[in-house]
């Protein structure tokens, strides 16, 4: 039985929504990288972003490719990573 995907904890910092030119199917709402949907760190659109802004969803076409655990562990080491380039960008500003 396969187990069921943890919830992820987003500290809606919006970093992720200024490097979407790494994600092929939101690269064309980007200028720079960072999505034109997004305000401050708030998305304009929150209710109907795309399903690639949605980790459930996102997990749902991974899924035959990652275990539950092994894709929640990979959202947190990305979020990670980004939360760090955010924490030197503002160090350096
Ligand atoms: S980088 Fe992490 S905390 Fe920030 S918006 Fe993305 S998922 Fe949420
Ligand atoms: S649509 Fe919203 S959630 Fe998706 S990348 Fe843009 S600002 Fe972020």
């Amino acid at each position: 039985m396969s187990e069921d995907l943890k919830p992820f904890d987003c500290e809606a910092c919006g970093e992720c929504c200024r490097h979407i030119h790494l994600v092929e199917g939101l690269k064309h709402l980007q200028t720079n990288g960072v999505c034109d949907y997004l305000e401050g760190n708030k998305c304009r659109i929150y209710s109907r972003r795309p399903e690639l802004c949605q980790y459930e969803k996102v997990f749902e076409l991974y899924k035959n490719q990652y275990t539950a655990k092994e894709f929640y562990d990979l959202t947190v080491k990305f979020c990670n990573e980004l939360k760090e380039i955010k924490r030197l960008r503002e160090e350096n500003d």
